[in-house]
């Protein structure tokens, strides 16, 4: 039977660090700000803003909500994001993805300043993290390294696979990894024979978007086992990428969904909002 890592508890536990951080700022009048951009009205986006909003909330960072019609235009969002980034009341700023089809996100995501990106989307954070310089790190691989650290799972030399390769999750994962010295095989679509290559895996992190794609013959046995997957089955339920049941008594560790992966993404946003301020004000005293 796998250890369960409760990224509830860890989350809960990373959360209050740093709600005492921001009491220690707000000793010295200075109070972490963010602000979220959101366009239109994505079910989906409405919940995952409403969840940020609580959390930041809960632990003392100023934060606001601002709505667009989903028919505001590419260059209109652009001058939003551009007061913003002259703002000094927010340290961070969010635009909350998908945006409509008619607003090229590359362009979105480069007119935030990088000092105040804090899902470390920018390329320029991006180049920072692969050249070993890292300042802010998109949240959801954050999160999961917090886990191995908290868990005290080894990354040095050990064999890690992550399925997925997107800019937000599964590439800025696999960098990190690197990073922390294991040694990294990142796993797509067209990666031939997947669970052959996944079952050599030590660490193995899944990040798909595909409901309980990853059964036992995916997994060494001893493995520990990451999933980063939200997805609705058919009776409305959020599962994982993993078939939870069939790989929890092979694993070493597992992350459950929900309660995983999901809380430590928020958090570490949190974390990098007061990052983000701390830099932005401290080294400017
Ligand atoms: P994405 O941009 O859609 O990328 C999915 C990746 O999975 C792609 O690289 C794709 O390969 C790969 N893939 C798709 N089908 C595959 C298959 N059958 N075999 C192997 N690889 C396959 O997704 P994402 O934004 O990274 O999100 C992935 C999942 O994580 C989603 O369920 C999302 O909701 C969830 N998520 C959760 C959190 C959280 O906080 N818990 C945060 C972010 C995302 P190609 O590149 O070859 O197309």
């Amino acid at each position: 039977m796998a250890q369960l890592i409760n990224g509830k508890e860890l989350a809960e536990n990373l959360q209050q660090e740093t709600a005492t951080r921001i009491e220690e700022l707000a000793k010295r009048g200075i109070h972490p700000g963010l602000v979220v951009l959101l366009v239109g009205e994505n079910p989906a986006s409405q919940i995952y803003v409403r969840n940020k909003e609580r959390v930041a909330k809960k632990i003392g960072i100023h934060s606001a909500v601002k709505r667009y019609p989903a028919t505001i235009t590419e260059a209109e969002l652009i001058k939003e994001i551009e007061f913003f980034n002259q703002s000094t009341e927010f340290h961070g700023i969010l635009v909350q993805l998908p945006l409509p089809d008619h607003i090229n996100e590359d362009h979105i995501l480069l007119a935030i300043d990088p000092a105040k990106d804090v899902d470390g989307f920018h390329p320029l954070n991006i180049g920072r993290l692969f050249a070993g310089m890292p300042q802010t790190i998109p949240c959801t691989p954050y999160g999961i390294m917090k886990m191995f650290e908290a868990y005290d799972i080894p990354l040095a030399g050990k064999k890690a696979v992550v399925i997925g390769r997107s800019n937000i999750v599964g590439k800025p994962m696999g960098m990190l990894l690197l990073a922390a010295d294991a040694t990294v095989t990142m796993a797509h679509s067209k990666t031939l024979d997947l669970p052959a290559v996944a079952s050599e895996a030590d660490i193995l992190v899944v990040a798909i978007g595909r409901g309980h794609f990853v059964t036992k013959e995916f997994v060494k046995p001893g493995a520990v086992v990451i999933d980063v997957g939200m997805n609705r089955n058919a009776e409305g339920k959020l599962i994982g990428d993993v078939k939870f049941d069939e790989v929890e008594p092979i694993a070493s560790h597992i992350t459950p969904v929900p309660g995983g992966v999901g809380p430590m993404t928020i958090t570490m946003l949190m974390q990098q909002t007061v990052e983000c301020c701390e830099r932005q004000v401290l080294d400017h005293e």
